[in-house]
């Protein structure tokens, strides 16, 4: 995060003008906030709000990375996008509209699954990343990734009316493992079941955008080795501080560093049906053309193809989207075995 030698042209001074003048910022601040590359984990409620946050105010490099497609029911909170991107994948959704609120900064789109596989890969080279994901699963590949390359780690969290943030920093503070490596995800409910309220994602992601900047213009966190908990309904509060787990399996002292690697993962279907998403061993840059040459051999009906991505159907409750890197989810189909059999003819790939 050097302060970087180009200095402002006459239209970044103007875009933000507002923020030059005040004391935390200034010109200085402005550069560091150009000179800063950061990660964007997932691009729904919470993604939308931190991505344009730090877009407008002039992080240099966003890398945004998700693995859905833009969906009616995302509209209500998630705001970069609208009912003409329903199908788009969200990461080229996001960066078409954030190339048009800011064109001075640098964007790029990675459709892509968060996991053990590609949590690694996905970090390197930005200085911060910041949590928009909606499940404990990636979050803590997430953590272990940032803890590995001592990346600092603004986890946040939405549900209901209710959020969290924490500032993890690889080395001095406890990471997510610590404190939350032993919930079963199982139990624990989605926005999917019991929804969430726009509001409490704006004020999350807010805190997370002001914990990003400090660190930027490297000032002190202020929720370092702390949980924040904010209720909406309540308009309450809390800080708890957190502990470290001397246990820790990603940085405690016997920490394994070798972890699982999940190519085919189940995640939590709507209505009954079971979703499963594949990642390939190393992300791709596949023929969506090619691959769209080969759905009606297959009995499928080609939904939407964009630069980054193609979903289709097949008329009887069986949906999928595949992206460029190779990543897939495909909902509606009986077994993993045939998730990863329609994914190997659709692509010519071999999941494992
Ligand atoms: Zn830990």
């Amino acid at each position: 995060m050097a302060i970087p030698n180009s200095d402002l042209t006459p239209d970044e001074l103007a875009y933000y003008s507002r923020q030059l003048v005040l004391a935390e910022i200034g010109s200085i601040g402005q550069k560091r906030l150009k000179g800063a590359r950061v990660l964007v984990a997932g691009v729904g409620g919470l993604g939308c709000q931190l991505s344009v946050q730090l877009a407008t105010m002039g992080v240099g490099y966003i890398r945004l990375v998700d693995r859905d497609v833009v969906e009616m029911s995302n509209l209500q909170r998630q705001h970069l996008y609208g009912v003409d991107v329903v199908g788009y994948p969200k990461v080229e959704a996001a960066e078409m509209r954030l190339r048009k609120v800011n064109p001075f900064i640098e964007i790029e789109a990675i459709p892509a699954s968060m996991n053990n596989r590609t949590a690694s890969m996905l970090v390197e080279g930005v200085d911060l990343v910041v949590d928009g994901l909606d499940r404990l699963t990636p979050r803590l590949a997430l953590n272990r990734a940032c803890v590995e390359r001592g990346i600092p780690y603004i986890y946040g969290a939405v549900i209901t009316h209710v959020g969290n943030v924490s500032t993890i920093i690889p080395g001095e503070t406890p990471c997510l493992e610590c404190w939350q490596g032993n919930i079963d995800e199982a139990n624990v409910p989605t926005c999917a079941t019991v929804g969430v309220t726009p509001s409490v994602i704006s004020v999350i992601a807010s805190i997370q955008v002001s914990e990003a900047v400090r660190i930027i213009l490297r000032k002190k966190p202020n929720l370092a080795g702390k949980l924040l908990y904010f209720d909406i309904e309540e308009l309450s509060l809390e800080k708890i501080n957190l502990a470290k787990a001397e246990a820790c399996k990603v940085c405690g002292t016997h920490s394994a560093l070798a972890s699982v690697d999940n190519p085919v993962e189940e995640i939590c279907g709507r209505s009954g049906k079971r979703v499963f998403t594949l990642t390939p061993k190393e992300l791709l840059d596949l023929n969506l053309d090619e691959i769209g040459g080969r759905l009606a051999r297959l009995k499928l009906k080609k939904s939407l193809t964009t630069r980054l991505g193609l979903t289709f159907l097949d008329g009887f409750g069986m949906t999928g989207s595949v992206f460029r890197t190779g990543v897939a989810v495909i909902e509606g189909v009986e077994s993993r075995v045939n998730a990863t059999d329609l994914y190997r003819k659709l692509t010519g790939v071999a999941i494992e």
